[in-house]
């Protein structure tokens, strides 16, 4: 029998998972569910909807899933290789606190909605993080670096929650400072951020030297 490693909580139900997601299942309530019956159950929930207690949206998983499969679920935010900013503000962001647009047209309802990165939908959590072209633009110019890199979760992690970090600061600029940061540039500074940051725990975690050289291509 498989070696349990850890338990969370899966739209309410307790369940566990176990060390290789590849060849083990779930178990939940007795009843044996595999890596397909979950993503077939996550992609059936609205984008904006949490499955689980660790705040993410059914969105983040949706985008992730192809890195990081069932081990997103429990929470990634606070590990070691996020930068504490970036943390912070995805922990903002997964608790539906972030003052976007469409939060803040509940108070001032005259107020603009509109995305100012793209200016063709209304800023919401699902658009501005995932489905604008300048979040697309960035996973585009991040793709090539970022396949080559072994998943290591936590490492991966650390690149999704730059990614949210640094486009509210992008779409911050453009609102507060009237300056624009180009999908480039800020997929520039998630590289170096990341690859900084990892190449400083390597010296504390052996798990992370097999992503310094991709990391640094
Ligand atoms: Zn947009």
């Amino acid at each position: 029998m498989e070696t349990c490693t850890k338990t969370y909580a899966y739209r309410g139900e307790h369940c566990a998972t176990f060390t290789d997601r590849r060849t083990t299942p779930i178990i939940i309530n007795g009843r044996v569910y595999l890596d397909m019956d979950i993503k077939t159950a996550l992609f059936s929930i609205p984008n904006i909807k949490s499955p689980g207690p660790d705040g993410f949206n059914s969105g983040f998983f949706k985008h992730t899933w192809h890195k990081l499969g069932t081990l997103g679920m429990p929470g990634l935010i606070w590990a070691r290789p996020n930068m504490p900013r970036n943390a912070f503000i995805s922990w903002v962001l997964i608790n539906h606190r972030l003052l976007i647009k469409q939060r803040l047209a509940k108070f001032q309802p005259q107020s603009d909605t509109l995305c100012v990165m793209c200016s063709a939908e209304e800023e919401n959590e699902d658009h501005l993080f995932y489905a604008c072209s300048y979040a697309q633009a960035i996973r585009d110019q991040l793709r090539q670096w970022w396949n080559q890199i072994p998943t290591v979760q936590q490492v991966t992690s650390a690149i999704i929650i730059a990614i949210f970090y640094h486009i509210w600061i992008a779409r911050n600029h453009r609102i507060f400072r009237k300056k624009q940061i180009t999908s480039c540039q800020t997929a520039y500074l998630i590289k170096d951020q990341v690859s900084s940051r990892i190449l400083f725990l390597k010296t504390y975690s052996k798990k992370f030297s097999s992503c310094v050289d991709s990391l640094l291509n």
